[in-house]
């Protein structure tokens, strides 16, 4: 068993998820068997209850983790499906080192960071590779910052007791450049990997973030300072048009061969067949789309990263360039529907909270109204069955109890489950559950199998009662959870593509492995822009 410590210095937004995602591609593609997990140091148990300005995307586990939006780029690099072990903060390492004291298991010692904090998290390390050749363990923060000390010291004693030969160090860093100067400048790596000698880390490979090239006497120069071999100071330049081209990238440097030399690793060279046929699809489509994408927090980057992620990988499916128009909910509702123009399909993504609520419906009415491609996660399922009830049905005013608790038409209210629950950590209905599918349905077809499991994360839900009044009038069930019965998906039956689901299929698609649904929306907006162009 091998492991790999990525840590950063310098700034943080690095991409040391990515490099992590990479590399973990990288060994896959050599037939070794490789998992990822991210350690962060901050004081939250999970990033499920900070906000999207704070932490970007909460990105969902099969086993309703809610994780690191970096678990996404995990599992959308390599094959394997990530779990609950994969992921920890210090909320977490504290609160169960503080469990064991109230238990008793420490009876009679000082409770300490080193070793008992360090020997958890210790523990976490082997618990995250059981099973796997390689182990990628990501340390979120900057060297440097107090909170993460206790993890760097961890992974210093981790290496004491399983061998150099066992475990290796990538620091990943930034090669900033003096524009007045006109120079690549070395200083803040050299403190950096200065700061990780101090605590007894030597890092074996540097990964240089940089948007010049490093040239050789830039490494000679950084293999000195920072007592890391030359051939080890890797060179990421940031790629030119998409992230599925880093493990391209990074093998170009060598970064895999580094890696199993310096592991000592038995691994056939890597075969980059697949990686090469995702980029070549992303740079040279046939076809090109407009998407627009309806959202509270479009101006974030973060936010729905697994949202785009996956409108790009339904595009690799139809060889078809996807570009994202990102489209603020609340200006719809200044501005009408004027910029829903000229768009091949709309999607509505997930989330909590009534603003923006009246724009994302009047995005949905356009779609079905207009016969434009419409695909609703979660939240944008709520919002297409709400439409439906106050325009199609004439429930006037119906609505969500999540936004209007006193409405007479409560079409999405919350679940039985969750009316007693109070706290509101890890609370939701979190995590893989299974949805049987309808046949004749669009999910039907694009699945084209009989059932599936699928990721949520959400407290409301499609109100039964309502069900008879809402199909009677076309609207069908495309799917259903056969042990509750909640309806899981919705459509449009007179219309061209118009599906909403409850869960959330962005946590399940690869760009090696589009998402059905995905690769469906994508294709039924190739089809509206055809049928419009025809027309014209
Ligand atoms: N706010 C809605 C609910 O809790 C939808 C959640 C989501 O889109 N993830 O049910």
């Amino acid at each position: 068993m091998k492991y790999i410590f990525v840590t950063g210095g310098v700034v943080s937004s690095l991409g040391k998820g990515l490099t992590a995602g990479a590399l973990g591609a990288l060994l896959e593609t050599r037939n070794l068997s490789v998992r990822i997990q991210k350690f962060d140091p901050y004081l939250n148990v999970d990033p499920g209850t900070m906000n999207p300005y704070q932490h970007g995307e909460v990105y969902v586990l099969d086993d309703g983790a809610e994780t690191d939006l970096d678990l996404g780029h995990y599992e959308r690099f390599t094959s394997g499906s990530l779990s609950r072990a994969n992921s920890l903060t210090s909320g977490q390492v504290y609160e169960a080192v503080i469990a064991k004291e109230r238990h008793g298991d420490y009876l009679g010692s000082t409770v300490q960071v080193i070793p008992h904090v360090t020997n958890e998290i210790k523990s976490r390390i082997l618990k995250g590779g059981e099973g796997v050749d390689v182990l990628i363990t990501e340390i979120g923060g900057t060297t440097g910052d107090i909170e993460g000390l206790p993890f760097l010291e961890a992974l210093r004693q981790f290496q004491l007791e399983h061998g150099r030969e066992n475990v290796l160090f990538i620091h990943c860093t930034l090669i900033p450049y003096l524009r007045a100067a006109g120079e690549l400048k070395t200083k803040p790596s050299q403190q950096s990997v200065a700061k990780l000698r101090e605590i007894g880390i030597q890092p074996d490979i540097l990964v240089c973030r940089t948007e010049y090239p490093v040239s050789m006497d830039m490494r000679r120069k950084l293999s000195l300072y920072c007592n890391v071999p030359a051939n080890a100071v890797v060179e990421c330049r940031d790629v030119e048009s998409s992230i599925y081209e880093l493990p391209l990238a990074l093998a170009t440097e060598n970064l895999d061969e580094l890696v199993v030399r310096r592991l000592n690793i038995a691994a056939r060279p890597s075969d980059l067949q697949n990686w090469q046929d995702v980029v070549r699809k992303l740079k040279f489509p046939t076809h090109r789309v407009r998407i627009g994408v309806v959202g509270k927090y479009i101006d974030l980057q973060d936010a729905y990263k697994s949202v785009y992620e996956s409108l790009i990988h339904g595009g690799i499916a139809n060889d078809c360039g996807v570009q994202i128009v990102r489209l603020a909910s609340e200006d719809l509702e200044r501005q009408g529907t004027k910029p829903l123009e000229n768009l091949d399909g709309i999607l509505v993504p997930g989330g909590f909270g009534d603003r923006g609520i009246e724009g994302k419906i009047l995005a949905v009415r356009h779609a079905r109204e207009q016969g434009v491609p419409y695909y609703g996660l979660c939240l944008g399922m709520q919002v297409a069955v709400i439409e439906f009830a106050r325009n199609v049905c004439a429930l006037d005013d119906a609505h969500s109890t999540e936004f209007s608790p006193g409405t007479r038409h409560p079409v999405i209210d919350i679940m039985e489950e969750q009316k007693n629950i109070t706290e509101k950590g890890g609370t939701m209905r979190l995590g893989a559950y299974e949805c049987r599918l309808q046949p004749g349905s669009h999910a039907f077809a694009a699945y084209g199998v009989d059932a599936v499991m699928e990721r949520h994360r959400h407290r409301f839900e499609f109100n039964g009662r309502y069900r008879e009044q809402f199909t009677s009038v076309g609207l069908r069930i495309g799917g259903v959870n056969p042990r509750t019965g909640l309806v899981e998906i919705i459509e449009v039956a007179d219309h061209p593509w118009f599906v909403g689901v409850q869960y959330h299929p962005e946590f399940k698609s690869k760009p090696t492995q589009p998402h059905p649904l995905f690769a469906a929306f994508i294709k039924a907006a190739m089809k509206y822009k055809k049928g419009f162009a025809s027309v014209e």
